[in-house]
């Protein structure tokens, strides 16, 4: 049977837009002692924007826009969706057939006719490349907290892309209302070590991983529950669900992919970032009347 300070804490939530999946998610809480954040649509708004366009020298720009844009129109990625309305509204207007791979994590491949074009990070492009690129310039943009991409050929390095998505106004209250209440903050994001540092600085959070794969999520907080005994998750895209299963509360936001939403055992239904806070001190409070 449910306790009625349980059956009264889960309405509590649910009229401040928290959905727990069953009174035992919400018990639970109380205990948490780490919470690890997503980045990107978690900590940030997951509304990129183009902020800054380099193409090579001697290489037609429209040109690279237009198979910029006729490779990520293929993807609803937050990037892709960013890259796709700047380069069709920079003058990217042709339609260039393509066959287009996702590679999550990493970015996508097109291929059309006999080229053979990659958009994505470093890593993925070749990582020495993308640094030699107009040296030292991605180094700059990433520490402005942006988001630096590449495109390449057979040729090489065709352009920089460089996106720039902004934190959510409620992230610094609620990391610090969670530090107010002794957990530990940590942020994963598969984006590169510069911009992570950049807005795990901005945000207040006490530790980041960057360069993480969706099993470097999982990893890492495989590794952060045998320090902890009891830890957080929260996350928003397809990429964080296996770490949302893992971790002992995992909370998805409410505009996160349905996985995420299936996976979590919490839901922050307005995507309210500091109801996190909020739902730990309604289970304290609940423990409190039960006792
Ligand atoms: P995050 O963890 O920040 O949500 P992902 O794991 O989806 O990011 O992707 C990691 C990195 O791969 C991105 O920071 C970006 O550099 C690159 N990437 C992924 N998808 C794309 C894409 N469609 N276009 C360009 N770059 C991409
Ligand atoms: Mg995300």
């Amino acid at each position: 049977s449910v306790m009625p300070a349980t059956l009264a804490s889960i309405s509590n939530g649910a009229r401040n837009g928290i959905l727990f999946k069953g009174g035992n998610h919400l018990e639970a809480l109380s205990h948490l002692q780490a919470i690890a954040f997503d980045k990107t649509g978690t900590l940030t708004q997951g509304k990129p924007e183009v902020t800054d366009f380099i193409v090579r020298d001697r290489v037609s720009r429209e040109h690279v826009l237009s198979i910029l844009a006729s490779i990520e129109e293929k993807s609803n990625h937050p990037l892709a969706v960013a890259i796709t309305n700047y380069a069709r509204s920079s003058g990217g207007n042709e339609a260039i057939e393509m066959d287009v791979k996702d590679l999550a994590g990493f970015g996508l491949e097109g291929t059309s006719g006999d080229a053979v074009y990659r958009v994505g990070k470093p890593d993925f492009v070749g990582r020495q490349e993308a640094l030699d690129f107009h040296e030292g310039i991605s180094i700059e943009l990433a520490a402005e907290g942006k988001t630096v991409t590449y495109i390449r050929d057979q040729t090489g390095i065709l352009a920089l892309i460089a996106l720039k998505d902004q934190i959510r106004q409620e992230a610094m209250t609620t990391i610090s209302q969670l530090k107010s209440l002794g957990v530990i903050t940590i942020m994963l994001t598969g984006d590169n070590e510069k911009t992570a540092a950049k807005i795990a600085k901005e945000a207040g959070i006490d530790q980041y991983v960057a360069e993480c794969l969706p099993e470097t999520k999982v990893d890492h907080l495989k590794k952060l529950k045998t320090e902890y005994t009891a830890v957080g998750m929260v996350g928003d895209g397809i990429n964080d669900a296996p770490a949302l299963a893992t971790a002992t509360t995992g909370f998805a936001m409410g505009d996160g992919t349905d996985v995420a939403l299936e996976t979590a055992d919490v839901v922050l239904m307005k995507n309210e970032l500091t109801k996190v806070a909020y739902a730990i001190q309604l289970s304290k409070k609940m423990q409190r009347i039960v006792k």
